[in-house]
C-alpha cells in the first residue's frame, strides 16, 4: 500500500505528520513548519508516530501495556 502526501500528492515511504487522518510527507511537513505545529499541538496536526526499522511488519503488540491492573 503506497502512501501518499496529502498537499502535494507525492508517494512517500512514511508520514511525517498527520493531519487529521491525512498523511504529511516530511518535505511538505518542513515546508508548511508542521512539525513545529505538531511539537505544540496546534489544532489536529499531529506527529506521525516514528517507524523503528522499516520492513518490518506484523507483530507489533507493545502498543497495548496497560493490562496489569487489578
Ligand atoms: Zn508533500
Amino acid at each position: 500500500m503506497k502512501l501518499y502526501c496529502a498537499m502535494c500528492g507525492r508517494t512517500m515511504f512514511s508520514a511525517a505528520v498527520y493531519i487529521g487522518n491525512e498523511a504529511i510527507g516530511p518535505t511538505c511537513a518542513r515546508k508548511h513548519k508542521l512539525m513545529e505545529l505538531a511539537r505544540i499541538g496546534v489544532g489536529s496536526v499531529k506527529m506521525a508516530p516514528a517507524r523503528k526499522k522499516p520492513g518490518r511488519n506484523g507483530d507489533t503488540l507493545d502498543m497495548f501495556e496497560e493490562l496489569d491492573q487489578e
